[in-house]
């Protein structure tokens, strides 16, 4: 096993990884063990580059890079004209903030604990006095996609609503929204709520106890529990892809947990075994 690594920040992906599996959040991000870059992640980095040369240099640019290939170009390209089409995206309102890192001006940079939060609004709109946080989602269908009650306590939208009535404390009032794009039907959607700034700190400070639970886990690790036998409340194998084990096809950390798990069980039969020897001893 690798060296444990610094952890000083957090970020919605990993909260919302350590609610799937708290083992799978350790291997990644205590010990850096990186997964496989998968399809929807590499096109998702496709889509948002070209959605952001198009906002901010009103033009679909396309990038020199392996990644951009001619199949995948076609598609985000297909989704973005939809976009425009249909309003979901636009390059005529001039105060447009895209990609705006939430972690790099350290006055407003928000902190759970002794972590920095990390991450990257898409967009960032500001008008009539009001401001609406977007992101761009893509799905191969929109079963998978957030719905619009769901926007509100969503672990991302919160942090980023969180960090933006931090940095502008005159606003009581923020709209959330997804901009949702099907890569199969090609339909681009809406999704959108408005949230208080009462509302976002309720929201907040039940993730506050999840980053407390990682920070005891992270203990636990540093004391010398190895991650696999960390307690999941599931079981592990599953390979339902409803299930975290099954996930995505497969998490990449199975054969460290089914080992794992194969010596819990033989340990528990030794106990066990034992247990009914003394047991007919005192008969
Ligand atoms: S195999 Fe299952 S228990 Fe192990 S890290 Fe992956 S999801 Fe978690």
């Amino acid at each position: 096993m690798k060296e444990l690594k610094e952890h000083t920040h957090i970020s919605a992906s990993q909260i919302k990884l350590f609610q799937t599996c708290p083992r799978k959040w350790a291997f990644k991000y205590l010990y850096g063990i990186k997964e496989e870059r998968t399809e929807p992640l590499i096109f998702g980095n496709v889509f948002h580059t070209m959605v952001e040369n198009y906002i901010n240099n009103k033009q679909l640019i396309l990038e020199d890079d392996k990644d951009f290939t001619k199949n995948r170009i076609k598609l985000a390209k297909e989704l973005i004209q939809n976009g425009i089409k249909n309003n979901t995206i636009s390059n005529k309102l001039s105060n447009n903030i895209v990609e705006h890192p939430i972690h790099i001006n350290k006055k407003h940079a928000l902190y759970i604990y002794d972590k920095l939060v990390k991450g990257y609004i898409d967009l960032m709109v500001y008008n009539n006095n009001q401001w609406s946080i977007q992101d761009h989602k893509t799905t191969s269908n929109f079963y998978w996609a957030l719905k619009e009650h769901e926007l509100k306590t969503d672990t991302q939208m919160i942090l980023y609503a969180k960090w933006l009535f931090n940095f502008d404390k005159t606003a009581n009032i923020i709209e959330l929204r997804h901009n949702q794009f099907n890569k199969r039907t090609k339909e681009v959607r809406v999704i959108k709520d408005m949230v208080t700034r009462e509302h976002v700190n309720e929201q907040f400070n039940f993730l506050t106890h999840t980053v407390k639970q990682m920070k005891e886990v992270e203990d636990k690790v540093r004391q010398g529990t190895k991650v696999e036998h960390l307690h999941v409340n599931f079981t592990v194998g599953n390979m339902k892809a409803s299930e975290p084990c099954g996930a995505f096809g497969g998490c990449p950390f199975i054969t460290n947990c089914m080992d794992a798990e194969k010596v819990n069980d033989r340990d528990k039969e030794k106990e066990r075994k034992g247990r009914l020897k003394f047991r007919a001893y005192r008969r």
